[in-house]
C-alpha cells in the first residue's frame, strides 16, 4: 500500500529533525514587586527587573513614565509612581516593553542590546541571530 510508505516516509522525516529546532526556549518575564503606599505604587525590585531584562533602569523609568502618564522617578533600586496602579496594569506594561525593546523579532530570543542605527535612531540588534530592527525612542 502506497500509504504505508508515505507514513513511514513521514515518520523518517520527523526522525531527522535535530532536537534544538523543536526546543523553543522561553523567556521568563520577571515579576513585578510592587506596593501601594498612599497614593503612590512603589516597584522594590524595578532594578532587578532592568537587570535581568539587560537594559538601564532610566531607559525603563522613561518608558512606564510615559506609559503610565504620571511622574515617577527612580529611588536607588525602587521605582516610584505619582499614581495607584495594580500589578496587573504594571505587569501589562512591562510586557509591552519587552515585546518592543527587548525580545528579538525573529528568532523571539531575549539576547539583545539597542545600538544607536547610523542612520540615526536606534536598533534592537539580536546576538543569538543577528537579527536588527528600527525601534522607537
Ligand atoms: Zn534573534
Amino acid at each position: 500500500m502506497a500509504g504505508l510508505d508515505y507514513d513511514k516516509l513521514l515518520e523518517r522525516g520527523y526522525s531527522q529533525i535535530p532536537e534544538k529546532t523543536t526546543a523553543v526556549e522561553r523567556f521568563e518575564m520577571p515579576v513585578i514587586d510592587s506596593i501601594i503606599e498612599g497614593n503612590k505604587t512603589i516597584i522594590r525590585n524595578f532594578e532587578f527587573i532592568a537587570g535581568r531584562l539587560r537594559r538601564d533602569p532610566k531607559a525603563l523609568a522613561k518608558f512606564f513614565t510615559k506609559e503610565l502618564a504620571v511622574p515617577a522617578s527612580l529611588d536607588g533600586p525602587r521605582f516610584v509612581l505619582s499614581a495607584r496602579f495594580t500589578d496587573r496594569v504594571l505587569a501589562e506594561r512591562l510586557k509591552l516593553f519587552v515585546d518592543l525593546y527587548v525580545l528579538c523579532k525573529e528568532c523571539k530570543k531575549p539576547d539583545t542590546k539597542i545600538q544607536e542605527s547610523p542612520a540615526g535612531g536606534k536598533m534592537l540588534v539580536c546576538e543569538a541571530c543577528g537579527a536588527r530592527a528600527p525601534v522607537k525612542g
